[in-house]
């Protein structure tokens, strides 16, 4: 005799609830969700459904008022290309969380549209504010983020990875390629001729 309820969807924690200890497993899939579109991603192609990336956010909630402030920290691991090489570059997450969710209306007013058209210099103090809609805070998105926000700009596989070849594309990691030979001896010939101007 099972009871029957909703799918509950781990990230999302009732206000009614705090304050909370929250632990919430991330799964291959929503690591692959949240990072695709970035190049050096896409450029894995199939190999990305073959990665455990994945981890756990753990965090602390409490309430202070209206605004809800989240502590703790994000685990895991991402799987993006070497921007040298194209190989696959595991990279380390364990980021510390300090945000805080505030409700919707009391979002600061440059995020509302009457700052529509430029950009918005944001304060360093609001780079870390989610909005929420007074009964659930979501922490999926902020999860998503620390996933994106952990690839680096150029990952590399190793520091002196040696990349692709620029002439034949060849993994010079796994071997030298011919274009790295001296001048092969079939063109010598020609480097003694003088080309009609
Ligand atoms: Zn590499
Ligand atoms: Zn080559």
């Amino acid at each position: 005799m099972s009871i029957e309820a909703k799918p509950v969807n781990p990230f999302r924690v009732l206000v009614r609830d705090l304050p909370a200890s929250r632990r919430v497993a991330v799964t291959p899939a929503f690591v692959a969700e949240a990072v695709k579109g970035l190049p050096l991603r896409d450029a894995l192609d199939g190999e990305a459904s073959t990665l455990d990336d994945g981890g756990a956010a753990q965090v602390e909630l409490y309430g202070d008022g209206e605004n809800v402030h989240v502590n703790g920290k994000v685990t895991g691991k991402v799987t993006v290309a070497c921007s040298r090489c194209v190989g696959p570059v595991a990279i380390e997450l364990d980021e510390p969380i300090h945000v805080t969710y505030l409700p919707v209306h009391a979002m600061p007013a440059e995020l509302d549209e009457d700052s529509a058209g430029e950009g918005v210099e944001l304060a360093e103090n609001d780079l870390d504010v989610y909005p929420y809609d007074g009964e659930a805070v979501d922490l999926e998105p902020l999860v998503r983020e620390q996933y994106v926000l952990a690839v680096p700009f150029a990952p590399l596989c190793r520091e002196d990875c040696l990349g692709l070849c620029p002439q034949c594309g060849a993994d010079r990691n796994h071997a030298p390629c011919a274009c790295e030979k001296p001048v092969d001896p079939r063109f010598e010939a020609l480097q003694g001729l003088k080309l009609p101007s």
